[in-house]
């Protein structure tokens, strides 16, 4: 008895040291910079979107490029010590369900919106099923007020946060909490491009881009108004849920894994 209370006391002690926070913003002065305070609706669709049909051969076309594996690396690895560090490791869900519950109402078509994104999701990729739920789930999405999320995330210039618990290694996420705030991104389209940011870094991808250059090319520029996913950022999606990546992969393993699957060997 005094062994089993022993080995479940050491199991949950691994479990909790290998679980970290971490939370993704999206910068809302520097949004504010790009959109000159007016909404340019071209500035909401990337360069190139998200086409299903055409997915699967562009995603085995630009898997050999070496433009897509910085692309892709710069997407899953941490860049919080600065646009040119790629820290952690590779965290995604293993599950094959994974439930998500809108807390909150978001206001007319947010609701309908996040809907259409996990529809999307699952056309991207196979391994997992994304799921909008009412109860119990492993991703929350929950619209605060603008005090209510300083309280919550504190004074750090972001209007969305993205806080997920992971194991360094397999089963890799276990969930992850989205706030909003709500009083900032008063427009549906406002947080539409919040919403899709903050979902992407919930499917374990914690990087950003940062170049001027890259503001239409995907949802995790750092200051994105965008409101669709880039085919690259598809593929990318596609990529991480494929059999080719593991939970707990380094950068220099994710860059092997690439040119493995660039050449078909999965
Ligand atoms: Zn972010």
């Amino acid at each position: 008895m005094r062994a089993l209370r022993f080995i479940l006391s050491s199991i949950l002690l691994i479990a909790v040291a290998v679980v970290t926070v971490y939370g993704c913003g999206v910068a809302w002065q520097s949004l504010i910079v790009s959109l000159g305070g007016a909404d340019r609706s071209n500035d909401r669709q990337p360069t190139e979107a998200v086409a299903l049909s055409s997915l699967p051969q562009y995603t085995q076309k630009v898997a050999g490029k070496a433009w897509f594996r910085r692309y892709f690396a710069r997407m899953v690895f941490d860049d919080g010590n600065g646009a040119g560090s790629y820290t952690g490791i590779l965290t995604r869900w293993d599950k094959q369900r994974v439930r998500i519950d809108i807390l909150n109402s978001g206001g007319p078509g947010m609701h309908r919106y996040v809907v259409m994104l996990v529809r999307r999701l699952n056309r991207m990729q196979q391994a997992v099923t994304f799921v909008v739920v009412d109860g119990r789930a492993e991703v929350t999405i929950e619209y605060l007020s603008h005090d209510a999320y300083r309280r919550t995330i504190g004074d750090d210039n972001t209007v969305g946060n993205c806080a997920t618990r992971f194991y360094q290694g397999p089963p890799g996420l276990i969930s992850a909490v989205i706030k909003v705030d709500a009083g900032v991104e008063a427009t549906s389209v406002d947080r539409k491009a919040t919403i899709v940011h903050e979902l992407t870094h919930a499917l374990g991808f914690s990087g950003h881009f940062r170049k001027r250059s890259d503001q239409r090319r995907s949802v995790l520029y750092y200051a994105s108004t965008l409101t669709n996913w880039s085919q690259a950022d598809a593929a990318a999606i596609r990529i991480m849920y494929s059999s080719s990546m593991r939970n707990g992969m380094n950068v220099h393993g994710v860059d092997r894994a690439l040119r493995r699957f660039a050449a078909g060997r999965r």
